[in-house]
């Protein structure tokens, strides 16, 4: 709940400075190292966004982002899921984080008061 109320206060923020008058559309990668429930947040989102006419019915689209690392032993850059962190190469349990912890705000559709809205 605090990541989504975050983002959207964000969100609002640059949509109200661009003179909009709705959110329409608001685009985030999330790494998946961060454990987020999908669920609970689409449900947070929609809770929130009705608080304000501004965002009510404002859409969310979240890309992953998978984990990656690197080996601080060998060098070796590799992908992995939440659990395995270790250098496939190596075997070293000593790795850096590069990918996977990311919450970016990617883009935002916004309507402005003198377009007509779009289908
Ligand atoms: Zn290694």
């Amino acid at each position: 709940m605090s990541i989504v109320s975050g983002i959207l206060e964000n969100v609002t923020e640059v949509a109200r400075r661009a003179g909009a008058s709705r959110l329409c559309q608001v685009n985030l990668r999330i790494g998946v190292m961060r454990e987020v429930v999908p669920e609970a947040m689409d449900l947070a989102w929609e809770v929130l966004c009705e608080e304000d006419p501004l965002t009510d019915g404002c859409k969310l689209t979240v890309e992953d982002v998978y984990p990656e690392s690197v080996c601080n032993a060998c060098g070796e850059r590799f992908t992995h899921d939440r659990f395995h962190l270790r250098c496939p190469v190596c075997g070293s349990a000593d790795t850096r984080l590069i990918h996977g912890r990311e919450l970016d705000i990617i883009s935002i559709e916004v309507e402005h008061p003198d377009e007509p809205s779009q289908p």
